[in-house]
């Protein structure tokens, strides 16, 4: 009797514990993993592991170790392509889908454009008109080729960057792993780029914040109430820098090879394919929100833009879930 009673007890404070959170700095970004079923240390640990995987692969950005990607990057113009494995392969598979669909708008040989700007580097920087023609004159993806394991680069110079993707596509990764080992109910959040798992506890929905684009991340404009999906949102926020007193964002057309300017602040794609929802953020970012929208739609994604002058857009779907928090914004209810 004594017994049962004391284990009622351990069952009753494991309970009451609530969501168990991690946090580290991984893939050059904040990500955190809250747990609402159980404690797993283990499995951070192996994230952390698959989040260098992930850098060891993938990543253009300077470091000691050339990555696989770097590594056939600089393989441009062989005609013997570049062995690639099936992991790389699928990032740039549906990478290359969505630049084609997108006509261009995200465009997954950005590489060079990227380099040129100096993007996540420490001294980005406005580069001259020469710069940028040479640059645009090697972004291309119809000029990619992926055939039976092999990444071919039509000319020297081209360069994929697989940034705007691979982070979502990752977190669909993570989440898998997390239901395979049998976790039921979590957050993945790889620097705002956020998946859920499940639903909360007590059944009710998750309310994610949606990212302020003119504030530092982790201020919110609105709050979504939402069920298990992926929310990925490109913004004006993230990377950016100031010469001579002009900001220069990080998403850059890849037609004009300046940042984008449009009427758009942020884009927050909502689709429960992460990889999917990250690759259409920055696309519909460069689109602009009308045609934006059209692309959205054919993947039946759904969609919040938030525009420069602080109205607020949000698709259909989500409408009854969503609220604003922030008193500079308001809804707008057509697209212009
Ligand atoms: P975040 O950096 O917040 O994940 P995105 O998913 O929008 O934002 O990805 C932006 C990154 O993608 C940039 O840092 C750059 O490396 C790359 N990039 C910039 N413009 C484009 C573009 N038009 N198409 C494809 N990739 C791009
Ligand atoms: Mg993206």
């Amino acid at each position: 009797m004594k017994q049962s009673a004391f284990l009622f007890a351990i069952v009753l404070a494991s309970c009451s514990q609530g969501p168990v959170h991690y946090t580290d700095f991984a893939i050059g970004t904040t990500v955190n993993l809250t747990l609402y079923d159980q404690d797993r240390p283990d499995l951070w640990k192996e994230i952390l592991v698959d989040l260098k995987w992930l850098d060891d692969t993938m990543t253009i950005w300077e470091r000691e170790e050339p990555s696989t990607l770097m590594r056939a990057n600089s393989a441009a113009g062989d005609p013997l392509g570049y062995p690639i494995g099936p992991e790389l392969a699928e990032v740039i598979r549906l990478g290359l889908e969505i630049s084609r669909e997108s006509q261009g708008a995200l465009d997954i040989s950005v590489g060079p454009l990227v380099k040129a700007w100096g993007v996540a580097t420490e001294n980005p920087r406005v580069p001259n008109k020469e710069e940028v023609s040479r640059a645009l004159a090697l972004v291309g993806w119809d000029r990619v080729r992926l055939e039976s394991g092999r990444l071919y680069l039509d000319r020297p110079g081209m360069m994929l960057d697989l940034g705007a993707v691979a982070k979502g596509w990752m977190a669909d990764r993570i989440v898998e792993k997390l239901r395979a080992r049998g976790v039921e109910r979590a957050i993945v959040d790889l620097g705002g780029n956020i998946a859920l798992l499940g639903s909360k506890p007590d059944g009710s929905p998750w309310k994610v914040g949606i990212q302020d684009p003119f504030q530092t991340r982790g201020r919110y404009l609105g709050i979504l109430e939402t069920g298990p999906t992926s929310l990925v949102t490109s913004g004006i926020y993230e990377r950016f820098f100031e010469q001579d007193g002009i900001r220069y964002h990080h998403i850059l057309d890849p037609k004009g090879g300046f940042p984008v300017i449009n009427e758009l602040a942020g884009v927050t794609i909502v689709h429960p394919n992460s990889g999917l929802a990250d690759a259409l953020s920055t696309a519909v970012f460069v689109l602009g929100g009308k045609a934006g929208w059209e692309l959205a739609q054919r993947y039946r994604a759904e969609i919040i833009l938030i525009n420069r002058d602080h109205t607020v857009w949000v698709s259909p779907a989500l409408r009854d879930g969503f609220q604003l928090v922030a008193g500079e914004y308001s809804l707008q209810e057509n697209l212009p």
